[in-house]
């Protein structure tokens, strides 16, 4: 039978907006020992904001409605910023076809008959598109537009760091995480700088899906390594299944992860990882 002080330890973490789908997982979190975070919508708002358009397509405002007619195609935060940026776009004003979802890359498909591509740069060298070359040192977040296999400019879209970000990665390290990782589908660059931010010990940018799932194999091969991972997107379910211990950002994030993960945080803070190790580890100290 489970000790009474487990239902001690899951009513406290259930009054924090912590919940454990089993009492197993309070053992296993309170030896976690590695913390891997996925960046967008977990460390960050996942609320992104277009804030430039450049464009070599002859007609600006066209580049502007094919991409954004495309995106509304897509639950991705990232097409959501577009289409709130132009709301007078209809996508039933347009004849969108054939529309492909690409993981981790971005979108294709037919937009009143010509070929658009929207996305990042793996999309568009996958594509065999060649794009301006000062894209390569932009900062943010870029989606790069080609129309009829041609590059034909750029949006600029950013999202900001959740404020509790520091302090979830402060705390978790003065509670004896020995390692911490970022995993993320974005920009290697953004990526590398924000891990350096937020104090964050090893970071990989430009993943898809399945190079989340390898990075958390790789450290679950030390077998002195218990790997939380924690994630918010339908792109982490993979990840969330396969560490020790899956924690899904549950506030904002997708009914994948919900469902695949052992433990849901239920608001947006990141910091609750570090109140559920607390509160495992104290259930602990009162069973043994
Ligand atoms: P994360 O792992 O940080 O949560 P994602 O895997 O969701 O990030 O996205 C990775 C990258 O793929 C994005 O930063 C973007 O460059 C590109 N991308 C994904 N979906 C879209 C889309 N609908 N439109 C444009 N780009 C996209
Ligand atoms: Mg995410």
């Amino acid at each position: 039978s489970i000790p009474l002080s487990y239902f001690g330890g899951i009513g406290a973490a259930s009054h924090n907006g912590i919940l454990f789908k089993g009492a197993n997982y309070l053992d296993l979190i309170a030896k976690v020992n590695t913390v891997v975070i996925d960046k967008t919508g977990t460390l960050t708002e996942g609320v992104f904001q277009v804030q430039k358009i450049e464009s070599v397509y002859p007609d600006k405002e066209k580049m502007i409605e094919y991409a954004v007619a495309l995106e509304s195609k897509s639950n991705h935060p990232i097409a959501k910023a577009m289409l709130e940026y132009h709301p007078d776009i209809l996508p039933y004003d347009f004849n969108i076809e054939n529309v492909e979802e690409i993981a981790g890359h971005g979108m294709k498909g037919l937009v009143n008959g010509k070929d658009v591509l929207t996305g990042n740069t793996k999309l568009m060298k996958l594509h065999k598109i060649k794009y301006e070359q000062k894209i390569d040192d932009i900062k943010e977040t870029v989606v790069i537009v080609a129309i009829n296999k041609e590059y034909a400019g750029f949006f600029v879209i950013s999202d900001k760091v959740k404020k509790d970000s520091w302090n979830a990665i402060s705390r978790l390290k003065k509670l004896g995480i020995k390692t911490t990782v970022m995993l993320s589908g974005d920009k290697k660059s953004i990526v590398d700088d924000l891990a350096d931010e937020l104090n964050i010990d090893f970071s990989y940018g430009d993943l898809l899906p399945e190079d989340k799932v390898y990075h958390i194999e790789k450290l679950k091969k030390d077998s002195d390594n218990i790997v939380a991972f924690v994630g918010d997107g339908i792109n982490d379910a993979p990840a969330l299944a396969i560490s020790d211990v899956g924690i899904a950002m549950g506030g904002m994030g997708s009914d994948a992860a919900v469902e695949i993960s052992d433990v849901v945080i239920q608001t947006d803070h990141p910091s609750k990882i570090a109140t559920a190790k607390q509160i495992a580890r104290s259930t602990r100290a009162i069973v043994i």
